[in-house]
């Protein structure tokens, strides 16, 4: 996946490097925060009421996809409520002890970040559960029958939870959070509203129309909206005068391999192999990522889901189906059997990670 992510333009995954230069480009505040009215209106009225009482606010979680917005989140509460982000993941907090260490080390106030927080393993997660609910912590001391569980108070602070999806997390867990939210793909005009403050931060002109170019190919994503526009100003520093046209951005999301729909070389080639060498499918899912040479797993986290939520495939019982989107996308004429066949969903009507 990491190997992936660096390859990729379209991937909504950070990398590494990646990672270090977002931060330039995160929303500090929520007025900063594009999108989302309805989250931002909530969490506002929870901040807000939080701040009044003098009290950390309640633990927040947050779903959704990739590159949406959630990390940045985490941050503006934060910011919002004074305090000091701590950012930890579920992979990272292996044993119990793990995360018994970072909650010591908290001071009152603090938000305390847990990305990935599906991945939690049990033991860690049933510490977590006092820890949020009474801000304890239960250490056991020793084995057999002379072990001895003592109490520790814990600072008061705030859990901000991030999972791709909700229903991967246990119902304890969630019942926990005083405040969920759903975070959706982003209209093309919030992607728009971004790709022009990114601009602004990063110094790179861009005309109204070739932000709009970008934001329009982004998958609904932030996250790649920006890496879109990073590698449009490349192009357009080493091809052109560097100011971002709409010529500029296609010619240089072209020379990207991103199409007009935001799909990459691995994303047409999976089309083209059900259209025309499964005959527009069903076709399994390990045959299909044999034939585009990817993992199953790959073909089905990373690249299935905008092809999906595009209405190009279908996942039906017997396997992945192409709609007639699919043939016109690749500008193959449509075969007679498939030209009733649904799936012609929106962009991005699908709830995300459902
Ligand atoms: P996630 O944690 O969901 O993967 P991030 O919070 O890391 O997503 O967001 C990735 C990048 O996208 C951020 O660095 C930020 O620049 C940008 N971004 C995300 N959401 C917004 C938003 N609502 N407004 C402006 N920029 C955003």
């Amino acid at each position: 996946m990491r190997e992936e992510a660096v390859a990729r333009v379209v991937t909504p995954v950070a990398d590494t490097i990646e990672s270090a230069e977002e931060v330039t480009l995160r929303p500090r505040r929520l007025s900063d925060f594009v999108g989302q009215p309805e989250l931002k209106e909530h969490l506002g009225i929870v901040l807000e009421a939080a701040r009044r009482r003098g009290q950390p606010a309640d633990h927040v979680l947050l779903a959704g996809p990739p590159g949406l917005g959630k990390t940045s989140m985490a941050g503006i509460i934060a910011n919002e409520m004074d305090a000091s982000l701590r950012i930890t993941s579920g992979p990272a907090l292996v044993r119990a002890g793990d995360l018994a260490a970072i909650l010591t080390n908290l001071a009152e106030g603090d938000v305390l970040f847990v990305d990935e927080i599906h991945r939690l393993g049990r033991a860690v997660e049933e510490i977590l559960y006092p820890a949020m609910e009474d801000f304890q912590l239960d250490i056991v001391l020793g084995k057999g029958p002379s072990a001895r569980t003592i109490r520790l108070d814990l600072p008061r602070f705030t859990l901000v939870g991030a999972t791709t999806r909700t229903g991967l997390i246990t119902g304890p867990l969630r019942d926990r959070f005083g405040f969920t939210a759903r975070l959706d793909y982003y209209s093309a005009a919030d992607l728009d509203s971004i790709v022009t403050r990114s601009a602004g931060i990063l110094g790179v002109e861009v005309a109204p129309a070739g932000s709009a170019e970008i934001a329009r190919r982004s998958r609904g994503t932030p996250r790649i909206a920006n890496r879109l526009l990073k590698r449009v100003r490349d192009f357009a520093e080493v091809r052109g005068d560097g100011t971002v046209s709409l010529a500029t951005a296609r010619a240089g999301l072209a020379v990207f391999g991103v199409d007009e729909l935001g799909l990459d070389k691995v994303d047409r080639s999976i089309l083209a192999a059900v259209c025309s060498r499964f005959g527009g499918g069903p076709v399994g899912l390990s045959t299909l990522a044999v034939s585009v040479g990817e993992q199953p797993e790959t073909v089905e986290e990373v690249y299935e889901p905008f092809l999906l939520q595009l209405g190009l495939l279908m996942r039906t019982p017997k396997g992945r189906v192409a709609t007639p989107a699919a043939w016109a996308h690749l500008d193959l004429p449509v075969p007679a059997g498939v030209a009733g066949r649904g799936g012609a969903a929106g962009l991005f009507d699908d709830p995300p990670g459902s």
